[in-house]
């Protein structure tokens, strides 16, 4: 059986360029081609044609297909990929003043079952490997011929639910010969694994955290994510403190507005209470309406008045731009549909 050399990593792949009875540099260069977007053996026109078909007959590079793209005016793109055995995942590629950023995926649907989220319905269907991970920024450069410089793994999936892959996935696309990308450039969330942030903090205390918190009490946790009644809240905020003692670096607090549930007076009055001290950062989501469940998101305006209130409180907040508001789906909605053909 051949080997699939988009999951090794630098050190990996070393070790079989010298089972093969190559000099260990040729990993380097395999490697740097596989990150500059290479699909085959072909492209990569500084190996021998010896080598080349040596590679060939005993490994391959087994990349996502791009489904549909989905293009925004304001240049987001929203990717479905399917993956070699018929699993549909979701990238989306965003523009900012400060870079170009993808926000990929790391499991082929999610466990956890967050009942404002599209990418729960159906549950999980299995773990991405690293390689499948790093090919969704890979595939969005080759198919934008844009350099991407920041990711956030806030896709589908629950990435400390994958923490191997994840972890992985982090050193192939921090390496120089990978993407090269920093690891402050890039932001892992999460909806409050405590266990594995705990090693999270000592094993990548430059990556930059993210809470789904979306809540500001267990009771409306409790009732939108799962996760809450295994972490309550006040474990989860304590490990957050922490979090932050151990890093000294900002987390970032995911909050989408969920009308009637989670955007009243009191919850917000709680949610800054809740916060309170911390060296945070809230990021407001006027959540798009996902049919499947029937929850509607707060208005814009609505979402203002929040974030003026939290700001007052002195907590640093922003309104999620809305990134993409002429292509339709919400996060998760283009591989719900994929699965409902
Ligand atoms: S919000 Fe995140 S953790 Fe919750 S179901 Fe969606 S993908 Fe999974």
């Amino acid at each position: 059986m051949k080997v699939n050399l988009m999951d090794m990593s630098l050190a990996e792949l070393a070790e079989f360029v010298e089972e093969a009875g190559e000099k260990p540099f040729r990993a380097k260069q395999i490697f740097q081609w596989i990150y500059r977007g290479a699909a085959g053996f072909d492209e990569m026109t500084d190996l021998s044609k010896a080598l080349r078909a040596k590679l060939e007959e005993r490994a391959e590079i087994k990349c996502l297909d791009i489904e549909t793209v989905q293009t925004s005016s304001d240049g987001t793109g929203k990717y479905l990929f399917r993956t070699h055995d018929g699993n549909f995942i979701e990238s989306v590629f965003m523009k900012y003043k400060y870079g170009n950023s993808v926000c990929i995926s790391s499991q082929a649907g999610c466990a956890m079952g967050c009942s404002f989220c599209a990418s729960g319905i159906g549950g999980l269907v299995r773990d991405l490997t690293a390689g499948e991970m790093a090919d969704q920024i890979i595939s969005i450069e080759r198919d934008t011929g844009e350099k991407i410089s920041h990711i956030v793994v806030m896709g589908t999936g629950e990435p400390f639910n994958n923490y191997g892959a994840l972890t992985k996935f982090l050193d192939m696309v921090h390496a120089e010969e990978g993407l090269n990308i920093g690891l402050r450039n890039i932001t892992v969330s999460t909806c409050g694994i405590i266990p594995v942030m705990e090693q999270f903090a000592d094993d990548y205390p430059q990556v930059n955290l993210a809470i789904s918190l979306h809540a500001p009490n267990d009771e409306i946790r409790n009732e939108i994510m799962p996760v809450s009644r295994k972490f309550p809240l006040n474990e989860l905020i304590a490990a957050c403190r922490e979090h932050v003692d151990k890093t000294g670096r900002r987390i970032t607090f995911e909050y989408a507005l969920i009308r009637g549930v989670n955007d009243s007076d009191d919850a917000i009055r709680q949610l800054a209470n809740l916060l309170r001290g911390m060296i945070c950062h809230v990021n407001l989501i006027p959540l798009n309406d996902v049919k499947e469940s029937g929850l509607r998101g707060s208005s814009r305006l609505r979402a203002g008045e929040i974030a003026e209130f939290l700001e007052g409180r002195g907590i640093p907040c922003t309104v999620r731009r809305e990134l993409g508001s002429d292509i339709d789906a919400a996060c998760g909605q283009l591989r719900l549909n994929r699965m409902k053909d």
